[in-house]
């Protein structure tokens, strides 16, 4: 494919900042691009010649490109600058000063995409001594060669500034315009004035007119059609997080189509984008997600650690997918050491300690070791992490990613020798009982961790997404037991209860409010504690009514949770509850006396600055 046709898209991208209309240009481009130049435009269209996740770089200053200017153009350097400084774009420059010197590059050879690519590549292999002019000779053969708008797309793909906006979305849609238009056909609409079948929008990428009607009323009448393009972006994407590289995957979709999607390998050395978490205020509503019973795992405070191993190759990735296998000697070696196999994907969390006291310390405490350069063995000391490993995406050659959760764990039971404060399998119990749960997580914190992670025992591992097969719940603080002193009626549907309760802590009897609560009560009596029975509980109480407030002879206790305690001057307990909620009536088991005293809550204020550090 010539060079000359890709800077034509560029073009026709550049032209626009209509998402639909750049989706359009780019799946037209792909229709006519050959197989074997698919990964090379797919990159090249992203301004890259490796996927994001390969750390080579072209590595060259614009100082490097006004010296190609000069050696392909033959003007002085001095002017180049003096041009660059005027206008600023030195891609623009690179163009206009390139076109000037015509003449004398008539003879060369016409550039294709795959001269680019290969030059471009071709940058990253250079090191040392005289890579410099070697890289000068790579850009400057591709300048001099260069016609028209050709040397200010190859000027900016060089020095990293093509952005032509095109983003993951775009991308993984332009594939699926491009190669599944049955997929397409309902969720595209016909021009009046072309006659070409475009997206729908105001007006038509192909000719620019705008769409008739009829087209448009078409267009309301997609949504409902959108069933099968749907599966297939899902198939697109699916595809996507598992390689990590559009180029691949369009590539696939053009020669295998739907079921070449399906049949995307792992590759064991490529990262996958990992699943992430959802979070949860309370156990019970981490339960109602993931299901009972549930598996609830340490929540460690490290960084997310994805470990791949293939014959005696290790690489280490990051939760953004950098590679940090240079900075982990220690867990290469531990990897290599404790874990049965050599061919697989673990996914883990690495979390710091202190190797005096052996005690987990804050990610902050080693965060420094993922970007070291140097000294790694000396930091790999002062700092050690252990990995605590909880999920398996591959092994032995196999995708278990569509496995579910209980099984992969099994699996990695099996393989990961718990070695302690070098590598472990995540501390974990099944269970379904929240009171269990809540004595686990006092264990966790206890330990030194940041709370739990509810899992879905039958989930598959659904890489990059954010899905509700894992739940994060790090309750900080522990719930308080308060007396009603007032409360007020409500409104609306909720008039005939007293739905808001002024709660109070106890200070050496003299009861001091804390807060207003109104949440967390159900309106039905069969779900739990209800307005109308906490209402019907507070109705004799009531001592005193001024409009929608009365006050309570207090007697009714109620565990309350919260986000967090502030300090506060609209109560007289001079604190203030972030977020409270009811979670049950403890009036059965406590007086008045027994509820959590001011002195409780200082403490909690105080316990709770420490842990936000
Ligand atoms: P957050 O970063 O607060 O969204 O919490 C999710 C992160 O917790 C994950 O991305 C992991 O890095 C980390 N994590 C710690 N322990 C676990 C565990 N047992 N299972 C899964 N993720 C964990």
């Amino acid at each position: 494919m010539k060079y000359s046709e890709l800077v034509r898209l560029y073009g026709q991208l550049d032209s626009t900042t209509k998402r639909l209309e750049k989706t359009y240009y780019l799946s037209e481009f792909l229709k006519k691009t050959a197989a074997d130049d698919i990964e090379p435009v797919i990159l090249l269209v992203q301004g890259r010649v490796f996927p994001s996740y390969d750390e080579r770089e072209l590595g060259v200053a614009n100082q490097l490109v006004v010296k190609a200017i000069n050696v392909a153009s033959g003007i002085a350097s001095a002017a180049i600058e003096k041009e660059w400084a005027k206008s600023g774009d030195l891609g623009k420059v690179t163009e206009s000063l390139i076109k000037g010197k015509k003449q004398s590059t008539l003879a060369a050879a016409e550039l294709t995409v795959k001269k680019v690519f290969d030059n471009l590549r071709k940058l990253t292999e250079l090191t040392g001594q005289g890579s410099v002019d070697r890289k000068l000779q790579l850009i400057a053969e591709l300048l001099s060669s260069a016609k028209g708008a050709e040397a200010r797309y190859i000027a900016r793909t060089i020095l990293g500034q093509l952005r032509v906006g095109t983003g993951a979305g775009i991308l993984r849609d332009a594939i699926a315009w491009a190669y599944f238009p049955k997929a397409v056909e309902d969720v595209f609409v016909k021009c009046h004035s072309c006659h070409k079948t475009v997206p729908p929008a105001d007006s038509c990428a192909e000719c620019g007119k705008e769409l008739g009607k009829e087209a448009k009323a078409a267009a309301a009448e997609i949504e409902a059609a959108r069933g099968e393009y749907n599966k297939i972006l899902d198939k697109i994407q699916t595809a996507y997080d598992l390689t990590n590289d559009f180029g691949v995957v369009a590539r696939k979709a053009k020669t295998e189509g739907a079921a070449g999607l399906e049949k995307v390998e792992i590759r064991i050395g490529t990262p996958i984008k990992v699943m992430l978490a959802l979070k949860a205020e309370t156990v019970q509503e981490a339960l109602d997600t993931v299901g009972r019973p549930a598996q609830c795992e340490y929540k460690y405070d490290g960084f997310r650690l994805e470990c791949h191993r293939r014959g005696n190759g290790v690489w280490l990735y990051t939760r953004r997918l950098e590679n940090v296998t240079s900075q982990f000697p220690d867990v290469v070696e531990y990897l290599r050491e404790y874990v049965k196999g050599d061919n697989y994907i673990i996914d883990s969390e690495a979390v710091g300690y202190d190797p005096k006291t052996q005690k987990y310390v804050p990610f902050q405490n080693i965060s420094q070791r993922i970007k070291r350069k140097y000294d790694i063995d000396k930091t790999a000391e002062e700092l050690p992490v252990e990995v605590n490993v909880f999920d398996i995406l591959s092994y032995d050659g196999k995708n278990l990613t569509g496995e579910p959760f209980r099984k992969r764990r099994e699996l990695i039971e099996k393989l990961v020798k718990d070695a302690k404060r070098k590598i472990v399998v995540s501390k974990a119990i099944v269970t379904g009982s929240e009171a269990e749960i809540e004595r686990f997580f006092k264990k966790a914190k206890a330990d030194g961790t940041e709370g739990l992670m509810l899992k879905k025992l039958d989930a598959p591992y659904k890489p990059g997404a954010r899905v509700g097969y894992m739940l994060k719940f790090k309750k900080v603080m522990e719930n308080l037991d308060l007396a009603i002193v007032a409360a007020e009626w409500g409104e609306g549907k909720r008039a005939k209860w007293l739905s808001s309760y002024y709660m109070a802590c106890n200070d050496n009897g003299k009861l001091l409010e804390i807060g207003k609560v109104s949440t967390g009560l159900k309106e039905k009596r069969e779900e739990g504690l209800s307005f109308d029975e906490v209402t019907e509980l507070l109705r004799p109480l009531i001592t005193e009514e001024q409009g929608r407030l009365v006050k309570v002879k207090p007697k009714i206790v109620l565990e309350v949770a919260y986000e967090e305690i502030q300090k506060s001057p609209t109560y007289e307990s001079g604190y203030a509850l972030r977020f409270p909620r009811v979670i049950r009536s403890r009036t059965e088991e406590k007086g008045i006396h027994d509820i959590n005293t001011l002195e409780d809550v200082e403490k909690l204020y105080r316990q709770q600055k420490k842990v936000k550090g």
